[in-house]
């Protein structure tokens, strides 16, 4: 029963799929995040009216495990009070309260997976995990808490809106006490339910999971983490590993982006940047902004990418004044599918993705844990109401002015007897301004181009450039090794201003 340390919350989406972070995303119609047409990117809330959102549910009228309805009634009702107290959410039952039957194997579609809206959000509570197994299949009642999805959207012109219904169902095959030998008494199994609710309602109103900020301990230690360490995790955390009901300052932060309050968010200030490669952003970060002065309280994440346009963005708001470092990580291997942090899950890509703290200027600091990064990396001083911008942490190459592509680039090319041959490269502007380029080779003498140095203005963002080889004699009488074999012309380009070079090897035979 070891497993039963790594209880995990589930994410789950009966028709749209929607993934994303902070606030779950989906495409304006409909597809995931991640395919997303240009721009069309979603993040979909209830409705917001003036400065109240209004989400009504109803409860499963059933027992759930141990737990009688009454008993089941209370503490749902009690524990959603708090995301009412820190966000703009007014959740209330509708109507009587109660789904107008109790939710069984035999009749949960037409409750979790209707063919219109009920009018309400259901929560569901599945007596002894029946209807888990029948959905995810047998064993899943071991390990899943719980799930979430939503299920209706407003639209306009055919793009989504807000969310109009969710729902979301509870396992009670691990709210039996003998199923449960980590808890020694119904109160504190209770207390698990409510943990249970409260996050899976965050998922009903569109909150993504969270990382946090010691993913690490937890991957090391997992249930043998200290009860203060557990009490800091985030309750959006994919794993059920804090045994408070507190929600932490991550989670605030998250409902917060989508149903702000004015007592939270005002006089808070934000960070925003981007995690690159060289040129391209990078996905699949998560970047923790720690307060030096109580670093595990007063912790904000976001994931990179969370726009979408995949340059690597993260966007960390509703930062109390103070004093910040940064630190990226990749996303744990272990949270993918319905247990998925972001947009993206982690990928081939992510095993380069260091455990890093931002020393300023794109500069990184490796190998520190967390109490030596909070002295050691670039401290970052907010004040209210200030948006710093334009964070740039750079995981590998110094990003360069342009980039060579083109057919010319890794291919192979042909050479002619008796007369020229050619290939076309592409000189493409990153970023704005003006470039003049030069291009070399050692082999002038039978390698030239068609224009050289090349200008790409203000207005535009690539050039093409001629290559132009000499007859396939003059190539074997300076290599003769042409005659068995293919080999390597290399081409630099270099730019007349910055000095940032690329060099291409271009294979002839
Ligand atoms: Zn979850």
């Amino acid at each position: 029963m070891k497993r039963l340390s790594f209880l995990v919350f589930l994410l789950f989406f009966f028709s749209i799929p929607v993934k994303a972070a902070g606030i779950l995303a989906v495409c304006e119609d409909g597809r995931l995040p991640t395919n997303c047409p240009r721009n069309s990117i979603k993040f979909p809330t209830y409705e917001i009216t003036g400065n109240r959102t209004i989400v009504e549910y109803r409860i499963d009228p059933g027992a759930l495990g141990d737990f009688n309805s009454s008993t089941l009634e209370s503490s749902v009702s009690e524990i959603l009070t708090k995301w009412e107290d820190i966000s703009s959410l007014d959740i209330q039952a509708e109507g009587n309260g109660f789904i107008p039957f109790d939710v069984n194997p035999s009749n949960y579609q037409s409750i979790l997976e209707p063919s219109s809206p009920l009018g309400y959000s259901p929560i569901v509570f599945d007596d002894n995990g029946a209807i888990l197994t029948d959905i995810l299949g047998f064993g899943a009642r071991q390990d899943v808490l719980g799930f979430a999805a939503t299920r209706f959207y407003t639209t306009r012109n055919g793009a989504i809106e807000n969310i109009f219904e969710s729902q979301t169902l509870i396992n009670g095959f691990l709210f039996t006490l003998r199923n449960r030998p980590d808890f020694n008494s119904e109160a504190e199994m209770l207390d698990n339910f409510k943990t249970t609710v409260l996050h899976e309602f965050a998922h009903m109103v569109g909150l993504d999971h969270s990382q946090g900020g010691q993913v690490d301990d937890f991957l090391d230690l997992g249930s043998g983490l200290s009860d203060e360490q557990k009490s800091t995790f985030p309750v959006m955390f994919p794993v059920a590993i804090n045994p408070t009901l507190d929600l932490q300052r991550d989670d605030i932060v998250a409902m917060n982006i989508g149903y702000p309050r004015n007592s939270i968010v005002s006089g808070t200030a934000s960070i925003s940047g981007s995690v690159i490669n060289g040129n391209n952003g990078v996905r699949a970060v998560n970047v923790i902004a720690y307060n030096i002065d109580d670093p595990l309280g007063e912790l904000v994440t976001s994931v990179t990418d969370i726009d979408g346009k995949d340059q690597g963005n993260f966007f960390i708001p509703s930062l109390n004044p103070g004093t910040y470092v940064l630190k990226i990580e990749p996303i744990a291997n272990a949270f993918v599918g319905g247990s998925s942090v972001g947009i993206h899950a982690p990928d081939s890509n992510t095993s380069s993705i260091p455990s890093a703290f931002y020393n300023g200027s794109e500069d990184l600091l490796l190998g520190l844990n967390l109490e030596q990064g909070l002295s050691q990396a670039f401290p970052i001083v907010l004040t209210a109401g200030q948006e710093l911008e334009n964070i740039t942490i750079n995981i590998g190459e110094e990003p360069k002015s342009f980039s060579l592509r083109g057919r010319a680039v890794n291919s192979l090319n042909f050479l002619n007897v008796g007369r020229n041959s050619r290939a076309n490269l592409r000189i493409v502007k990153e970023g704005s301004g003006t470039r003049l380029i030069t291009l070399s080779t050692p082999n002038p003498e039978l390698v030239s181009f068609s224009r050289n140095p090349v200008r790409i203005g203000v207005r535009r963002n690539a050039k093409r450039v001629r290559v132009r080889f000499r007859p396939f004699n003059e190539f074997l009488a300076i290599f003769p090794s042409l005659s068995s074999s293919t080999i390597e012309i290399p081409i630099t380009a270099t730019d007349t201003v910055t000095g940032d070079s690329v060099t291409t090897n271009i294979e002839v035979f």
